[in-house]
């Protein structure tokens, strides 16, 4: 096999991928905050990560490789969320987190190998590794400070900090128009460690009751899970700065790594009009509310037709192309196949997962490869016939009209044709076409589809 290239955010280049323990490939990836249903923004990363474990299973084998994708389940908008429907913490994560697994399998994405909850980790006892001892052993370190019960992370302590991101510290502060708290040594200090006030969700600590800051999540169960150092880490290029640049900071000062990661990959937005699709813009749509109208295979197909990296615009027309485009490679695969991806496929995904360059050998596939071939690829992608095939026939759209009404009115257009009564032939294709049936005229006839 051609050897696998990955983008990586970290060199802004193209490497080869070079696992630190080919029978252990470990990948970490940012998973969702669990107060409210996930958008379809939010599905670009799990598809795409999907589809890369795939591949990594496919090429170090399903039991060398472990994929971690947290559950974010202690935030200030989960408390607030929860005030605000009077249920209790516990409650809005289960059902959110329950919601979010639903929608997600429908998208046909794997679970992965562990998914961590961030309450689990803050203080597990013993010596597991936890964010409350990583705290301890950054102040320990000389990277963190205790200050007004807080406890921040010291940028100035670290050299390396804003490598990611491509920042020096210098401009950062010079940009940095949030208001600095007076307890801050510098204005890019983030918290580590945080009080909570009564009524909020609390965990004992030195500093007193409280909480943790965000990024320490990350830090913390990806070290218990996959170890100091690991291969891939992905989410969003929202998160390049500051969520990934900080877990960075945290992690290699408190383990006194050169590297968090190896590998740092990042998908690019979702848009609706050019703009990111985000709950805060409000220009959003669950994945429910897609689930609703499509199949998950169709949004999942239309979520690959773009390269990871690029942005997407999310459209009532790419998923009526991905759904035509299913329904032609359904057509002509076998109705079982073991999944196994033909190599052209493979090879398209080992070039840093270009896929529209794998929708273009499926074609091939199509045309070339025989029934079984393609059949066995869309199962490794993660396509499921049977899910098309219900949609085939619980939802395809229907004729607003009976098929021998249909065809008595191409029948009576052809005769207008025939009598040179173009206007009456143009009339009856109107007429058809407002009930939803178009038709194409070709040397063997007149045939007729329904369109959506
Ligand atoms: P959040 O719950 O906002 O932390 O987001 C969960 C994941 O979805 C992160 O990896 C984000 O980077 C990603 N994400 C959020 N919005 C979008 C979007 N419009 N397009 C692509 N990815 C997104
Ligand atoms: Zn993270």
């Amino acid at each position: 096999m051609t050897a696998l290239k990955l983008y990586n955010s970290l060199t802004r280049s193209k490497d080869v991928f070079t696992p630190i323990d080919p029978r252990s490939v470990r990948m970490y990836v940012c998973g969702p905050t669990v107060y409210d249903r996930a958008h379809i923004g939010n599905a670009r990363p799990v598809i795409v990560f999907d589809l890369l474990f795939r591949l990594l299973r496919h090429v170090y084998g399903a039991e060398h490789v472990t994929y971690v994708r947290n559950i974010t389940d202690v935030d200030d908008k989960i408390n607030a969320r929860a005030a605000e429907r009077g249920i209790t913490i516990r409650q809005l994560t289960e059902e959110t987190a329950n919601g979010f697994h639903r929608d997600v399998a429908e998208l046909g994405a794997l679970r992965p190998s562990v998914e961590p909850r961030a309450t689990e980790f803050i203080c597990r006892g013993g010596d597991d590794l936890d964010m409350v001892k990583l705290v301890e052993r950054l102040i320990a370190r000389g990277h963190a400070y205790e200050a007004d019960g807080h406890v921040l992370f010291d940028v100035a302590s670290m050299p390396a900090y804003g490598k990611l991101a491509r920042r020096s510290l210098d401009e950062m502060e010079a940009g940095a128009r949030v208001e600095v708290a007076s307890y801050k040594k510098g204005p890019m200090d983030f918290v580590l460690w945080k009080p909570s006030k009564q009524g909020e969700p609390a965990w004992d600590s030195p500093w007193g009751q409280g909480r943790p800051g965000w990024h320490l999540e990350c830090s913390a169960m990806s070290a218990a899970l996959l170890g100091e150092v690991f291969d891939i880490h992905g989410g969003g290029i929202d998160l390049i700065f500051p969520h990934h640049e900080n877990e960075i900071a945290q992690s290699t000062c408190c383990f006194g790594q050169e590297r968090m990661a190896n590998v740092w990959m990042h998908n690019g937005f979702l848009q609706v009009e050019g703009e990111k699709m985000s709950k805060s813009l409000g220009n959003f749509v669950t994945i429910r509310e897609v689930l609703a109208d499509w199949p998950g295979d169709v949004a999942r197909l239309a979520m690959l037709s773009a390269h990871y990296r690029q942005p997407i615009n999310w459209t009532l027309k790419g998923l009526q192309e991905a759904e035509k485009t299913l329904g032609v490679w359904f057509d002509a695969a076998a109705s079982d196949a073991e999944a196994r991806p033909a190599p052209g496929v493979v090879e398209a995904l080992a070039d840093d997962l270009n896929t529209p360059r794998m929708i273009a050998e499926i074609h091939r596939l199509r045309t070339e490869g025989g029934r079984k071939a393609l059949a066995g690829t869309l199962a490794f992608l993660g396509f499921r016939p049977d899910v098309y095939e219900d949609w085939k026939t619980e939802r395809a759209p229907q004729a607003g009209l009976p098929v021998e009404e249909i065809e008595r009115l191409i029948d009576a257009r052809l005769a207008a044709r025939r009598e040179k009564d173009f206007a009456e032939a143009d009339r009856i294709r109107d007429e058809l076409l407002a009930a939803g049936v178009t038709l194409r005229d070709g040397a063997g006839g007149t045939t007729w589809e329904v369109a959506r």
